[in-house]
Protein backbone atom coordinates (compact mmCIF):
# COMPACT_ATOMS: atom_id res chain seq x y z
CA UNK A 1 0.00 0.00 0.00
CA UNK A 2 1.84 3.36 -0.71
CA UNK A 3 1.10 6.02 2.36
CA UNK A 4 3.44 8.40 0.56
CA UNK A 5 3.51 11.05 -2.13
CA UNK A 6 6.09 8.90 -5.23
CA UNK A 7 5.92 11.88 -7.99
CA UNK A 8 8.06 14.71 -8.14
CA UNK A 9 6.75 18.49 -8.73
CA UNK A 10 7.43 18.36 -12.02
CA UNK A 11 5.99 15.04 -13.02
CA UNK A 12 2.47 16.16 -11.51
CA UNK A 13 2.33 19.42 -13.24
CA UNK A 14 2.68 16.97 -16.66
CA UNK A 15 0.02 14.62 -15.04
CA UNK A 16 -2.62 17.75 -14.58
CA UNK A 17 -2.10 19.13 -18.15
CA UNK A 18 -2.50 16.08 -19.63
CA UNK A 19 -6.03 15.66 -17.06
CA UNK A 20 -7.19 18.56 -18.75
CA UNK A 21 -9.69 18.83 -16.01
CA UNK A 22 -10.48 21.72 -13.36
CA UNK A 23 -9.34 21.40 -10.09
CA UNK A 24 -10.68 22.95 -6.98
CA UNK A 25 -8.76 24.67 -4.16
CA UNK A 26 -10.14 24.79 -0.57
CA UNK A 27 -9.33 24.60 2.64
CA UNK A 28 -10.96 23.20 6.26
CA UNK A 29 -9.69 22.63 9.56
CA UNK A 30 -11.34 21.65 12.64
CA UNK A 31 -10.21 20.74 16.11
CA UNK A 32 -11.23 17.43 17.41
CA UNK A 33 -10.07 14.50 19.67
CA UNK A 34 -7.89 12.12 17.26
CA UNK A 35 -7.01 9.10 19.44
CA UNK A 36 -4.56 7.62 17.01
CA UNK A 37 -3.41 10.58 14.12
CA UNK A 38 -0.94 8.30 12.67
CA UNK A 39 -3.70 5.89 11.86
CA UNK A 40 -5.97 8.49 10.87
CA UNK A 41 -3.32 10.13 8.82
CA UNK A 42 -2.67 6.50 6.58
CA UNK A 43 -6.62 6.43 6.42
CA UNK A 44 -6.77 9.94 4.84
CA UNK A 45 -3.63 9.34 2.65
CA UNK A 46 -4.86 6.29 1.00
CA UNK A 47 -8.91 7.33 0.34
CA UNK A 48 -7.73 11.12 -0.77
CA UNK A 49 -4.45 9.63 -3.00
CA UNK A 50 -7.28 7.88 -4.74
CA UNK A 51 -9.26 10.56 -5.63
CA UNK A 52 -6.44 12.54 -6.73
CA UNK A 53 -6.21 14.98 -3.74
CA UNK A 54 -2.94 17.22 -3.84
CA UNK A 55 -2.05 19.65 -0.90
CA UNK A 56 -0.65 20.31 2.64
CA UNK A 57 -2.37 18.49 5.65
CA UNK A 58 -2.00 18.71 9.42
CA UNK A 59 -2.82 15.61 11.30
CA UNK A 60 -2.54 16.10 15.57
CA UNK A 61 -4.22 14.67 18.46
CA UNK A 62 -6.14 18.18 18.96
CA UNK A 63 -7.14 17.55 15.38
CA UNK A 64 -7.00 18.67 11.96
CA UNK A 65 -6.18 21.64 9.20
CA UNK A 66 -6.09 20.78 5.82
CA UNK A 67 -5.31 23.08 2.64
CA UNK A 68 -6.24 21.47 -0.34
CA UNK A 69 -6.81 20.70 -4.28
CA UNK A 70 -8.86 18.15 -6.12
CA UNK A 71 -10.36 17.57 -9.62
CA UNK A 72 -13.85 19.78 -9.41
CA UNK A 73 -15.56 16.11 -9.92
CA UNK A 74 -14.54 14.22 -7.57
CA UNK A 75 -15.61 16.54 -5.09
CA UNK A 76 -19.00 15.17 -3.90
CA UNK A 77 -16.94 11.83 -3.58
CA UNK A 78 -14.88 13.58 -1.45
CA UNK A 79 -17.37 15.36 0.69
CA UNK A 80 -19.02 11.82 0.79
CA UNK A 81 -15.76 10.69 2.74
CA UNK A 82 -15.99 13.60 5.13
CA UNK A 83 -19.75 12.41 6.00
CA UNK A 84 -17.75 9.59 6.93
CA UNK A 85 -15.76 10.81 9.68
CA UNK A 86 -17.77 11.73 12.59
CA UNK A 87 -16.05 15.31 13.61
CA UNK A 88 -16.05 16.26 9.45
CA UNK A 89 -19.31 15.71 8.65
CA UNK A 90 -21.08 18.23 7.05
CA UNK A 91 -17.89 20.76 7.91
CA UNK A 92 -17.74 24.16 5.98
CA UNK A 93 -15.11 23.64 3.16
CA UNK A 94 -13.57 26.97 2.31
CA UNK A 95 -13.40 27.07 -1.42
CA UNK A 96 -10.70 29.78 -2.86
CA UNK A 97 -11.70 32.95 -4.46
CA UNK A 98 -8.83 32.45 -6.91
CA UNK A 99 -8.33 28.59 -8.52
CA UNK A 100 -5.72 27.67 -9.92
CA UNK A 101 -5.11 24.17 -11.17
CA UNK A 102 -1.57 24.31 -10.02
CA UNK A 103 -2.36 25.50 -5.94
CA UNK A 104 -0.54 22.09 -5.01
CA UNK A 105 1.82 19.71 -6.73
CA UNK A 106 1.90 17.07 -3.69
CA UNK A 107 -0.12 14.95 -1.09
CA UNK A 108 1.81 15.38 2.33
CA UNK A 109 -0.17 14.74 4.82
CA UNK A 110 2.04 15.21 8.28
CA UNK A 111 1.88 14.02 11.80
CA UNK A 112 2.05 16.97 14.00
CA UNK A 113 2.07 17.88 17.74
CA UNK A 114 -0.10 20.51 16.82
CA UNK A 115 -2.39 21.32 13.68
CA UNK A 116 -1.02 25.53 13.71
CA UNK A 117 2.28 26.32 15.01
CA UNK A 118 0.92 28.43 17.76
CA UNK A 119 3.73 27.67 20.58
CA UNK A 120 0.80 27.54 22.93
CA UNK A 121 0.51 25.72 25.95
CA UNK A 122 -2.93 24.64 25.91
CA UNK A 123 -2.96 23.17 29.39
CA UNK A 124 -2.69 26.72 30.99
CA UNK A 125 -6.40 27.87 29.51
CA UNK A 126 -9.36 26.94 28.30
CA UNK A 127 -9.37 26.24 24.45
CA UNK A 128 -13.15 26.03 24.12
CA UNK A 129 -13.91 29.04 25.67
CA UNK A 130 -13.87 30.78 22.08
CA UNK A 131 -14.80 34.29 21.30
CA UNK A 132 -17.99 35.20 19.15
CA UNK A 133 -17.85 33.95 15.98
CA UNK A 134 -19.50 36.48 13.40
CA UNK A 135 -20.05 36.38 9.92
CA UNK A 136 -18.96 38.78 7.54
CA UNK A 137 -22.49 41.09 7.25
CA UNK A 138 -21.93 41.40 11.18
CA UNK A 139 -18.23 42.07 11.00
CA UNK A 140 -18.28 44.95 9.06
CA UNK A 141 -20.91 46.80 11.33
CA UNK A 142 -18.55 45.74 14.57
CA UNK A 143 -15.36 46.94 12.33
CA UNK A 144 -17.33 50.51 12.26
CA UNK A 145 -17.68 50.59 15.93
CA UNK A 146 -15.85 53.30 17.62
CA UNK A 147 -15.26 50.73 20.97
CA UNK A 148 -13.57 48.16 18.36
CA UNK A 149 -10.17 47.21 17.89
CA UNK A 150 -9.57 45.19 14.84
CA UNK A 151 -6.27 42.78 14.55
CA UNK A 152 -4.91 41.04 12.14
CA UNK A 153 -3.86 37.80 13.54
CA UNK A 154 -1.17 36.77 10.89
CA UNK A 155 2.60 37.90 10.37
CA UNK A 156 4.46 40.84 8.61
CA UNK A 157 4.14 39.19 5.11
CA UNK A 158 0.78 38.43 5.12
CA UNK A 159 -1.13 41.50 6.17
CA UNK A 160 1.91 43.86 3.98
CA UNK A 161 0.17 42.68 0.68
CA UNK A 162 -3.88 43.37 2.04
CA UNK A 163 -5.71 43.54 5.13
CA UNK A 164 -9.28 45.16 6.57
CA UNK A 165 -9.55 48.40 5.96
CA UNK A 166 -8.31 49.78 10.29
CA UNK A 167 -6.94 46.76 11.09
CA UNK A 168 -3.99 46.76 13.39
CA UNK A 169 -1.53 44.51 11.65
CA UNK A 170 1.27 43.44 14.00
CA UNK A 171 4.84 43.49 12.69
CA UNK A 172 5.70 39.67 13.99
CA UNK A 173 7.22 36.68 12.40
CA UNK A 174 4.98 34.20 14.68
CA UNK A 175 1.98 34.04 15.90
CA UNK A 176 3.36 33.61 19.46
CA UNK A 177 5.02 36.93 19.13
CA UNK A 178 1.48 38.69 18.07
CA UNK A 179 -0.24 37.06 20.66
CA UNK A 180 1.92 39.44 24.03
CA UNK A 181 2.25 42.58 21.79
CA UNK A 182 -1.31 42.39 21.32
CA UNK A 183 -2.22 41.98 24.73
CA UNK A 184 0.44 44.40 26.13
CA UNK A 185 -0.47 46.91 23.56
CA UNK A 186 -4.28 46.81 24.97
CA UNK A 187 -3.50 45.76 28.36
CA UNK A 188 -5.60 49.11 29.57
CA UNK A 189 -8.84 48.19 27.05
CA UNK A 190 -9.88 44.24 28.20
CA UNK A 191 -12.79 45.40 29.46
CA UNK A 192 -13.96 48.62 27.42
CA UNK A 193 -13.29 47.39 24.08
CA UNK A 194 -14.42 45.30 21.32
CA UNK A 195 -11.02 43.14 20.74
CA UNK A 196 -11.82 42.04 17.17
CA UNK A 197 -9.81 39.22 15.17
CA UNK A 198 -9.11 37.72 11.90
CA UNK A 199 -6.92 35.68 9.65
CA UNK A 200 -6.54 33.59 6.89
CA UNK A 201 -8.99 31.06 7.27
CA UNK A 202 -10.01 31.58 11.09
CA UNK A 203 -8.00 28.52 12.59
CA UNK A 204 -6.12 31.02 14.30
CA UNK A 205 -8.68 33.03 15.67
CA UNK A 206 -9.95 29.59 17.14
CA UNK A 207 -7.15 29.67 19.68
CA UNK A 208 -6.08 33.24 20.10
CA UNK A 209 -10.06 34.40 21.06
CA UNK A 210 -9.69 31.97 23.84
CA UNK A 211 -6.42 33.00 24.72
CA UNK A 212 -7.57 36.57 24.92
CA UNK A 213 -10.48 35.66 27.19
CA UNK A 214 -8.13 34.10 29.28
CA UNK A 215 -5.93 36.83 29.77
CA UNK A 216 -9.16 39.01 30.82
CA UNK A 217 -10.54 40.28 27.05
CA UNK A 218 -14.06 40.81 28.05
CA UNK A 219 -15.78 41.19 24.41
CA UNK A 220 -13.63 39.28 22.45
CA UNK A 221 -14.82 38.36 18.42
CA UNK A 222 -13.51 36.36 15.23
CA UNK A 223 -14.19 36.49 12.09
CA UNK A 224 -16.40 33.13 10.50
CA UNK A 225 -13.99 31.19 8.47
CA UNK A 226 -11.47 34.07 7.80
CA UNK A 227 -10.70 35.97 4.97
CA UNK A 228 -11.76 33.61 2.56
CA UNK A 229 -14.91 32.89 4.30
CA UNK A 230 -15.64 36.76 4.03
CA UNK A 231 -15.01 36.99 0.63
CA UNK A 232 -17.26 34.38 -0.51
CA UNK A 233 -20.04 35.84 2.04
CA UNK A 234 -19.65 39.52 0.41
CA UNK A 235 -20.42 37.89 -2.96
CA UNK A 236 -22.86 36.23 -2.62
CA UNK A 237 -25.00 38.49 0.10
CA UNK A 238 -23.24 41.25 -1.89
CA UNK A 239 -22.59 43.29 0.79
CA UNK A 240 -19.58 45.77 0.96
CA UNK A 241 -16.14 44.08 0.97
CA UNK A 242 -13.65 46.03 3.51
CA UNK A 243 -10.81 44.01 2.52
CA UNK A 244 -7.99 45.84 0.74
CA UNK A 245 -5.41 44.25 -1.50
CA UNK A 246 -4.76 40.32 -1.59
CA UNK A 247 -5.22 37.69 0.79
CA UNK A 248 -2.04 35.78 1.31
CA UNK A 249 -2.09 31.63 0.85
CA UNK A 250 -0.11 29.28 1.54
CA UNK A 251 0.11 27.16 -1.45
CA UNK A 252 1.83 27.93 -5.34
CA UNK A 253 -0.92 30.64 -5.65
CA UNK A 254 1.19 32.98 -2.83
CA UNK A 255 -2.10 35.26 -2.87
CA UNK A 256 -5.59 35.92 -4.09
CA UNK A 257 -6.63 39.19 -5.03
CA UNK A 258 -9.65 40.25 -3.16
CA UNK A 259 -9.62 44.11 -3.99
CA UNK A 260 -7.88 45.79 -7.09
CA UNK A 261 -5.76 47.71 -4.50
CA UNK A 262 -1.92 47.46 -4.71
CA UNK A 263 -1.39 48.03 -1.19
CA UNK A 264 2.50 47.30 -0.67
CA UNK A 265 5.39 48.12 -2.61
CA UNK A 266 8.46 46.81 -4.51
CA UNK A 267 11.46 46.35 -1.72
CA UNK A 268 13.82 46.87 -4.24
CA UNK A 269 12.76 50.14 -5.79
CA UNK A 270 9.70 51.24 -3.90
CA UNK A 271 7.07 51.33 -6.93
CA UNK A 272 3.50 49.69 -5.98
CA UNK A 273 3.71 45.99 -6.10
CA UNK A 274 2.26 43.20 -4.21
CA UNK A 275 3.57 39.82 -5.94
CA UNK A 276 5.74 37.77 -3.25
CA UNK A 277 8.52 35.91 -4.92
CA UNK A 278 11.57 34.09 -3.76
CA UNK A 279 15.01 34.88 -4.31
CA UNK A 280 16.43 32.65 -7.18
CA UNK A 281 19.27 31.86 -5.47
CA UNK A 282 18.85 28.63 -4.23
CA UNK A 283 21.03 29.35 -1.20
CA UNK A 284 18.94 32.23 -0.20
CA UNK A 285 15.63 31.53 -1.29
CA UNK A 286 14.22 35.06 0.83
CA UNK A 287 10.36 35.50 0.48
CA UNK A 288 10.27 39.51 -0.62
CA UNK A 289 8.20 41.98 -2.71
CA UNK A 290 9.41 42.36 -6.52
CA UNK A 291 8.11 44.03 -9.46
CA UNK A 292 9.01 43.46 -12.58
CA UNK A 293 11.11 46.05 -13.43
CA UNK A 294 13.34 44.23 -10.37
CA UNK A 295 12.56 41.27 -11.52
CA UNK A 296 14.15 41.39 -14.74
CA UNK A 297 17.16 43.82 -13.62
CA UNK A 298 18.26 41.58 -10.44
CA UNK A 299 17.09 38.02 -12.38
CA UNK A 300 14.73 37.46 -9.87
CA UNK A 301 17.59 37.65 -7.04
CA UNK A 302 17.47 39.56 -3.46
CA UNK A 303 20.63 41.67 -3.84
CA UNK A 304 23.33 41.67 -6.41
CA UNK A 305 25.65 39.03 -3.98
CA UNK A 306 22.78 36.84 -5.03
CA UNK A 307 22.67 37.46 -8.87
CA UNK A 308 26.28 36.89 -9.24
CA UNK A 309 25.69 33.24 -7.32
CA UNK A 310 22.65 32.73 -9.23
CA UNK A 311 24.62 33.35 -12.27
CA UNK A 312 27.70 31.13 -11.07
CA UNK A 313 27.18 27.18 -12.83
CA UNK A 314 25.72 24.77 -10.91
CA UNK A 315 28.28 22.59 -9.35
CA UNK A 316 30.20 26.17 -8.29
CA UNK A 317 26.89 27.21 -6.29
CA UNK A 318 26.81 23.68 -4.90
CA UNK A 319 30.42 24.06 -3.33
CA UNK A 320 29.50 27.49 -2.10
CA UNK A 321 26.57 26.19 -0.37
CA UNK A 322 28.76 23.56 1.78
CA UNK A 323 28.33 23.14 5.43
CA UNK A 324 25.78 25.50 5.19
CA UNK A 325 22.02 24.35 6.09
CA UNK A 326 19.24 24.41 4.23
CA UNK A 327 17.39 27.37 4.72
CA UNK A 328 14.36 26.52 2.50
CA UNK A 329 12.13 27.68 5.33
CA UNK A 330 10.80 30.38 3.29
CA UNK A 331 7.88 31.36 5.03
CA UNK A 332 10.07 32.67 7.98
CA UNK A 333 12.00 34.74 5.87
CA UNK A 334 10.24 38.03 4.77
CA UNK A 335 12.66 40.58 5.74
CA UNK A 336 15.85 41.57 4.96
CA UNK A 337 18.15 44.50 6.04
CA UNK A 338 19.29 44.87 2.48
CA UNK A 339 16.03 45.59 1.16
CA UNK A 340 15.53 49.20 1.49
CA UNK A 341 12.07 49.72 0.67
CA UNK A 342 9.63 47.72 3.86
CA UNK A 343 6.53 48.75 5.35
CA UNK A 344 6.57 49.75 8.63
CA UNK A 345 3.61 47.90 10.69
CA UNK A 346 4.80 48.68 14.30
CA UNK A 347 2.66 51.52 15.66
CA UNK A 348 0.07 49.52 17.32
CA UNK A 349 -1.23 52.84 19.39
CA UNK A 350 -1.25 55.24 16.61
CA UNK A 351 -3.95 53.02 14.79
CA UNK A 352 -5.19 52.22 18.14
CA UNK A 353 -7.29 55.66 17.36
CA UNK A 354 -7.71 55.13 13.49
CA UNK A 355 -9.65 58.17 11.86
CA UNK A 356 -12.86 56.57 10.82
CA UNK A 357 -15.47 58.59 8.73
ZN1 LIG B 1 11.10 47.23 -8.17
ZN1 LIG C 1 18.78 36.36 -2.14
Amino acid sequence: MQLYNKLSAKERVELIEKAGKDRLTLSFYQYAKIANPQEFRDHLFVVWDQLDVLGRIYVAAEGINAQLSLPADRFNAFKSHLDTIDFLKGIRLNIAVEQDNMSFLKLKVKVRSKIVADGLNDETFDVTNKGVHVGANDFNALIEDENTVLVDMRNHYESEIGHFKNAITPDVDTFRESLDIIEDDLKDHKEDKNLVMYCTGGIRCEKASAYFKHKGFKNVYQLEGGIIEYTRQVKEQNIENKFIGKNFVFDERRAEKISDDVIAQCHQCGKPADVHTNCANDACHLLFIQCDDCKQEMNNCCSVTCKEIHALPYEEQKALRKGQGNSNDIFKKGRADHLPYKKDLRNIFEVLKPNKQ
